[in-house]
């Protein structure tokens, strides 16, 4: 059986991060992912980091900027922590090799973005995500002797001891379907979000949910999870990003008047209010009539004023997005979007460790819930969250570590898992595919559990999921072998997203009241008296899903009217 002091689960940013950290503390360091690691969504980030680097800048001020943009939901601790840490973790990553991109007079230059009172993101073009992923891969084999790899694994479960501690893993090697037990003496989930709970989605096929349901049969609570972002800017055909570094270098939102809608919604900042903000004012052109594109379910994004020149050199891979998925030239014709579902601000509850309340588990990412993101994320706030709380969560876990005994591990779990795998292969070819359910799930999620919501609908996309469960049950698929069963993976991933959709249309019925992304028609205003505080979502006796509270950290920024 592998043994390890620090396991950590998925290899984006977060995962990535923890791992160099814990591996710099010198522990032994083992990092899983079910993709080649550089595969995985942080390889999709566009737009940017966000980090208080210019002189006129303060940390403060950003801390401020996101306290606002999370409709004060977001924990003020972990948000100072995280804003006061971020020029130095900017600069780490400048020194290991990432390219920033720089000005003329050789500074790392900062461009403009939604929520922000000044420009602070750090970009590489809009292939952000990617140079920072690779060069921390790059870290990762330079410690090849400290770090071990373990590449296209899929973790069927957490293991947890009879003290309640976790204590390892159960995955399966997808190249040859062998399942493996693995203990550690830290376990840090960094699996990722949840996009594909949700159809259409900005997310990878991979972001399923795994660590987040995995967190919750383990006995620990999900946070938030009712706050789900649509991000401003999506194709109208298929829910690509297009990333906010558009609107950041100026692009304008029209509806089919060609009038600027944003001055009505947010007459300060325009397209560069925040996110939730910004998609509600297209949704409401679109459903009072003033969309464009078919069944008038779009508005326009104008890039056109941005001079073509710089579109060409900052927003290279939306030029290229535009051309190959909307047949349009971005810097000469406006293109259509409309809100599209893309993060998930809610998750596993952490401490500003990383600390899950279950001893020995860890959380960091888009997976976890610091939370710093309460109500609404502004965009290029989570590369941040990932890098800052992936590297307290690695150093962290590896402190933990060396005072831990390596836990005994049984192989029950794994007899369970293979059990549950072999159940799957052998179901009958009747009923129903796992696609069409999971396709079920994403389009009621994106009707019901969108930019708009009310009691009705969210009761309609309850009784749909709790259906779900039930036909997944049956479910079948059409692979039978053990080599790269991608199939039987993905019906063990649908049990994951209906586990999360279940927790998130849950909250988002709990919520009664409007902030950050949640806006309920039937509750439509803030109500800080009654709902300023964190819905959790944990197992209960039974097994079923149950709600409890907890408050929101205040320490500098009372709650405000929000405006833009
Ligand atoms: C298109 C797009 C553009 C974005 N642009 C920006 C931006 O410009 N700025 C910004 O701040 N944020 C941006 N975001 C958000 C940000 O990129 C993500 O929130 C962040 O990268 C998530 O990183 P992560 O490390 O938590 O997870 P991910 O990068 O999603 O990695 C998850 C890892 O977990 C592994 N994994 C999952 N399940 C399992 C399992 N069962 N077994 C084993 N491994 C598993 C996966 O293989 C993967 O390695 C963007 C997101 C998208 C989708």
């Amino acid at each position: 059986m592998p043994e390890h002091d620090v396991l950590i689960i998925g290899a984006g940013l977060a995962g990535q991060r923890a791992a160099l950290a814990a591996a710099q503390s010198g522990v032994s360091v083992a990092i899983m992912s079910k993709v080649h690691p550089v595969r995985s969504h942080s390889v999709a980030a566009a737009g940017g980091i966000n980090a208080a680097i210019s002189v006129s800048d303060d940390w403060r001020s950003h801390a401020y900027d996101t306290v606002k943009g999370s409709d004060y939901l977001g924990d003020q601790d972990a948000i100072e922590a995280m804003c006061r840490e971020a020029p130095g973790e900017v600069m780490h990553l400048e020194h290991i090799g990432v390219t920033f991109h720089r000005n003329d007079a050789g500074e790392l230059d900062l461009r403009a973005f939604g929520g922000a009172s000044i420009n602070r993101t750090a970009y590489v073009a809009d292939i952000t995500g990617q140079a920072i992923l690779h060069v921390l891969y790059e870290q990762l084999m330079r410690n090849a002797s400290t770090v071990a790899r373990y590449e296209e694994w899929f973790v069927t479960s957490l293991l947890i001891d009879d003290g309640g501690s976790c204590t390892g893993v159960v995955a399966r090697h997808i190249r040859s379907g062998a399942m493996e037990t693995f203990a550690a003496k830290s376990v840090i989930l960094a699996s990722g979000g949840a996009g594909q709970c949700f159809k259409p989605t900005t997310n990878a096929l991979i972001c399923t949910a795994d660590g987040l349901a995995q967190a919750l049969r383990a006995g620990a609570p999900l946070m938030d999870m009712e706050m789900i972002q649509y991000h401003p800017t999506t194709l109208l055909e298929n829910g690509l990003l297009i990333t906010e570094g558009a609107r950041g270098e100026g692009a304008h939102l029209l509806n089919k008047d060609g009038e600027r809608f944003m001055s009505k919604a947010a007459p300060n900042k325009m397209e560069l209010a925040s996110r939730d903000v910004v998609s509600r004012a297209e949704q409401i052109e679109i459903n009072e009539g003033r969309g464009v594109g078919p069944d008038g379910q779009g508005v326009y994004l104008d890039i056109t004023v941005v001079p073509r020149k710089r579109t060409l050199e900052a927003l290279r891979e939306i030029v290229n997005i535009g051309r190959d998925f909307a047949g349009v030239d971005i810097t000469r014709e406006p293109i259509i979007i409309r809100p599209g579902q893309h993060y998930i601000m809610g998750g596993v509850k952490t401490d500003i460790q990383g600390q899950t309340p279950i001893a020995g588990l860890y959380a960091a990412g888009e997976v976890a819930c610091v939370s710093v993101h309460g109500g609404n994320r502004l965009g290029a706030n989570s590369l941040l969250d990932t890098l800052i709380f992936g590297r307290r969560a690695g150093e962290d876990a590896a402190e933990r570590a060396r005072s831990t005994p390596m836990p005994a591990c049984s192989d029950a779990q794994l007899r369970n898992d293979e059990r549950m795998i072999a159940e799957i292969m052998a179901r009958p070819r009747k009923g129903r595919r796992i696609s069409e359910l999971k396709n079920e799930l994403g389009t009621t999620m994106n009707r019901y559990c969108a930019v708009f919501r009310e009691a009705d609908g969210l009761q309609s996309a309850y009784g749909t999921v709790k259906r779900l469960q039930e036909e997944a049950q049956n479910a079948y698929i059409d692979d039978r072998g053990t080599v790269f069963n991608q199939d039987v993976l993905g019906a063990i991933e649908l049990g994951y997203m209906l586990e999360t959709a279940e927790a998130i249309v849950l909250s988002a019925i709990d919520r009664k009241e409007s902030r950050g992304a949640q806006f309920r028609t039937d509750f439509p205003e803030r109500n800080d008296a009654e709902w300023l505080k964190h819905i959790n979502v944990a197992l209960g006796e039974d097994g079923s899903p149950e709600i409890s509270y907890s408050p929101v950290t205040i320490t500098q920024w009372r709650p405000e009217e929000r405006t833009y």
